[in-house]
């Protein structure tokens, strides 16, 4: 199976070019030609299946360029020990029927580690198909935990080096101290004045400037993406929605061909394109609930089909889907036109130019077929969490809250009594203020471990221990920079 650019049908790579070179030249982004389709009796074969696994039967459908030891290297080096549930992902329950998909059981407690964990593995294995003995530079933008996460998985990797972007004051205390206090003799960590879309506007620019490329090529190095703009970060995510489907069935709360809903709360729009695309795979779902915070601009867009970033950008409690622009919209649009690559390139021209551009009736129809979307404040984003721990005991954090209180908007607005699986991002100490702040704590003035601990001492909850472990580290990385600075501190980088 082959990929094209959503700007030029012209272009069609494997999934080793396209995981390796991470954004097509003319800027628009890979998709697989066809989706492949789940039958009944592979679903069902899932069930008693691992993780590792039943990622192998997936990834299979999508790397037909990969060998079968290949993809095995891959899913086992990424699933069987760095993450602390064999499952890998676990379900829990809040009432009969509502699901909580807790996808961040890896190194760094966020779900950006079901795909970071295995995109090194894709990529080194990529490159060596497509640009052997060239050194790979990742160059990432984060709103906080996709940084980490791909420095966890980077670190000490042969052959490649990574530079993480952050927003000097849009991440938390606690995401910026991971960041900082990253170890490893390949990686790099910079704060840019400005806000998560100046640094994934800045990282964009860097991938398409020539001459930059140019010097690159004399150094033997190629740029690439751990941005869910490249393939090899969305494919892992829709393993854990087609294996999620297939736990309900193991679990016997579900029966095979039962639909669910699938809440997503969204940034970047890569976790929950992930859900659409196993949805076109086959797995049954009735409607995907795209769940967003203050900046809702996703919102507006699936309820009237004019995207428009030209508005206020809010810094909020669940700062990892502080976005204004998302990437990855690019790619549903593009399978909703039926692959129509200049009317892409057209819309997201606009985007760049004007920050604004609007669908066509029929285009938008299909959006509100397949999806719902809804959006809250933080003062609504602390009330669900609240809730949620008065309610059942259960402590979730900021963003996952989000999708809560969307999902009972949804749930109130049509009644539907649909099974659902809310998609739960981050463990709650990731963002420990505001959800100790949320439960009436006090955290004016107080340091961030001590807010920790005292979460610990209200809820009988843990802190996960790699979060622990930052409190003694060395802050390695103090540097912030314009956003015009940015290609120079990759260039500083790699020449030293
Ligand atoms: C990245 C992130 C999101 C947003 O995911 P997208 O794929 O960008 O839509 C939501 N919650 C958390 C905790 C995240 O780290």
């Amino acid at each position: 199976m082959n990929y094209r650019s959503t700007r030029n049908n012209s272009v069609s790579v494997t999934s080793a070019k396209a995981i390796a070179q991470g954004l097509s030249d003319e800027g628009g982004l890979f998709v697989p030609e066809n989706l492949p389709k789940l039958s009944k009796e592979d679903i069902l074969a899932l069930c008693d299946k691992s993780y590792p696994e039943r990622a192998f039967d997936v990834f299979k459908l999508f790397l037909t360029d990969f060998t079968d030891d290949e993809i095995r290297h891959c899913v086992n080096g990424a699933y069987k020990n760095s993450f602390d549930t064999e499952n890998v992902s676990e379900i829990s329950h809040l009432l009969t029927g509502t699901y909580i998909l807790e996808l961040w059981h890896g190194p760094t407690c966020a779900f950006k580690d079901m795909a970071l964990q295995i995109l090194p593995y894709l990529l080194t294995t990529s490159a060596k198909k497509t640009i052997d003995g060239k050194k790979i530079a990742i160059l990432v933008a984060t709103s906080g935990d996709t940084g980490k996460a791909a420095l966890e998985g980077f670190k000490d990797v042969e052959g490649t080096n990574i530079t993480v972007f952050y927003p000097e004051d849009g991440v938390s205390d606690m995401q910026k101290r991971q960041m900082t206090t990253q170890e490893g003799g390949n990686v790099n960590v910079c704060a840019v004045k400005g806000n998560f879309d100046d640094c994934q506007n800045g990282v964009k620019a860097i991938f398409t400037d020539a001459g930059l490329k140019a010097e690159l090529d004399k150094m033997g190095v190629v740029f690439s993406s751990a941005n869910s703009i490249n393939w090899g970060r969305l494919s892992p995510q829709i393993v854990y929605y087609i294996s999620a489907y297939a736990s309900l069935i193991k679990n016997g709360e579900i029966e095979y061909g039962e639909k669910i809903n699938i809440v997503v709360p969204t940034g970047n729009f890569g976790n929950i394109l992930a859900a659409y695309y196993a949805k076109q795979m086959g797995i049954p779902v009735n409607k995907l609930i795209c769940a967003s915070n203050a900046n809702n601009v996703l919102t507006d867009f699936i309820n009237t089909g004019v995207y428009d970033r030209n508005r206020q950008f809010f810094t909020t409690v669940s700062p990892s889907m502080d976005i204004l622009i998302s990437s990855n919209l690019e790619r549903l649009l593009y399978h909703l036109t039926d692959g129509n690559d200049a009317t892409i390139a057209d819309w997201f021209g606009k985007l760049s130019k004007e920050g604004k551009y609007s669908v066509t009736p029929e285009v938008l129809e299909k959006i509100k077929a397949d999806f719902y979307a809804g959006c809250c404040d933080d003062a609504q984003t602390k009330a669900a969490i609240k809730e949620v721990f008065d309610s059942y005991s259960y402590l979730m954090d900021t963003h996952t809250a989000v999708a809560y209180k969307v999902y009972q908007d949804y749930k109130a607005e049509t009644g539907d009594e649909t099974k659902t699986i809310i998609a739960s991002t981050a463990n709650p100490y990731k963002f420990g203020a505001a959800v100790y702040d949320a439960l009436g704590g006090e955290t004016e003035g107080v340091d961030e471990f001590t807010i920790i601990e005292n979460l610990e001492k209200l809820t009988g909850t843990t802190i996960p221990a790699p979060l622990a472990a930052t409190k003694g580290k060395e802050i390695r990385f103090k540097g912030s920079v314009e956003k015009q600075e940015m290609p120079e501190v990759v260039l500083d980088f790699l020449k030293k």
